[in-house]
């Protein structure tokens, strides 16, 4: 932990809860190895007091903030402007001071296209399969219509949220033909080689036995897979993908990633890759003792 001075600027997380955040871990190690003179802590703010935190945290020169669940759509109406991708996803997860208030970006969507890309997965014509339509998800899909893939078929357990999603995208990005129902659906798919996206929080811990979809015929379309989930390290959605010899990587790098580019909004500074390698084995060490 660096020392603390008169010029330390301040970072932080509003949220609620914010207890479990590895936000916090991310960004003063990366601090600390960058050498900035920044601090980031975690504050839990109810949404009948976000506002007043949010002006007190921008009278008082708080550098940028994380938002996270249940703020993400709250905090757009405060903010003195919004990155375009960020408006079309409709969610902010991360403030960069402007003159007379906070900026509002999105990082969640191009730390995921980062994560996806590490992993050698090339996004153009691809078909993919999303399960779920809530954040997560939606960071999921509109990544897969801006980085070009060709058709996806959302399942979510509401039926009624999938295809809103998938009527959204569909309008936002032409070129992708996207499709949405119930789970029941995974059923009709046509055979295809699949990149599937696990964005639901089943089979996060603790309930580590949990699985959207049980049936292993599910699993032999999928090539290529990711579960959103970083904690369990390997969901039971990743075991029944490999078992089918498809191939799956958790959230982590996606959580690192968008800390990474938050961090870079902020500070101006270029977060080496390796450098975020390095912090793999942090996070881990924190999840699992
Ligand atoms: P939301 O609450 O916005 O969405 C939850 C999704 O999970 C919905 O699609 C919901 O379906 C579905 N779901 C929840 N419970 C069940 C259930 N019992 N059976 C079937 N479906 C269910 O959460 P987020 O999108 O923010 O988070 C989803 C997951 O992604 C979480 O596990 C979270 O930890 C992870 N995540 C990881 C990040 C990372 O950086 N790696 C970043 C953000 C999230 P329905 O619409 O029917 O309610």
């Amino acid at each position: 932990m660096q020392t603390i001075t008169a010029k330390t600027g301040l970072l932080g997380l509003l949220g609620s809860p914010v207890g479990h955040s590895f936000s916090p871990l991310i960004h003063n190690t990366l601090s600390e190895k960058l050498k900035q003179e920044l601090c980031y802590l975690a504050f839990d703010v109810s949404p009948e007091n976000f506002e007043q935190a949010l002006r007190g945290g921008f009278s008082l020169g708080v550098r940028g903030f994380n938002v996270t669940v249940p703020h993400k759509q709250r905090v757009i109406p405060f903010l003195e402007d919004i990155d375009e991708s960020a408006k079309r996803i409709g969610a902010v997860n991360t403030l960069v001071r402007g003159g007379e208030g906070f900026i509002g970006y999105n990082t969640d969507m191009p730390g995921l296209h980062r994560a996806v890309s590490s992993e050698g997965i090339d996004l153009k014509g691809a078909s993919a399969i999303l399960l779920g339509a809530g954040g997560a998800a939606r960071a999921c899909g509109h990544m897969l219509g801006l980085y070009g893939a060709g058709e996806i078929f959302i399942l979510n357990r509401s039926g009624e949220r999938a295809a809103a999603l998938a009527e959204e995208l569909s309008a936002l990005y032409p070129g992708m033909e996207a499709r949405g129902a119930e789970l029941s659906w995974y059923r009709e798919l046509p055979k295809r080689d699949y990149l599937c996206l696990q964005a639901t929080s089943v089979g996060l811990y603790p309930d580590t036995e949990k699985v959207l979809i049980e049936d292993p015929e599910f699993y032999q379309n999928i090539s290529a897979a990711m579960d959103c989930i970083f904690n369990p390290g390997e969901t039971r959605f990743l075991r029944l993908v490999r078992a089918a010899g498809g191939r799956g990587f958790n959230g982590m790098k996606m959580l690192l990633y968008q800390a990474v580019y938050a961090y870079e909004l902020w500070t101006g500074v270029t977060v080496p890759d390796s450098l975020t390698q390095e912090l793999i084995p942090v996070l881990e060490e924190a999840l699992h003792g």
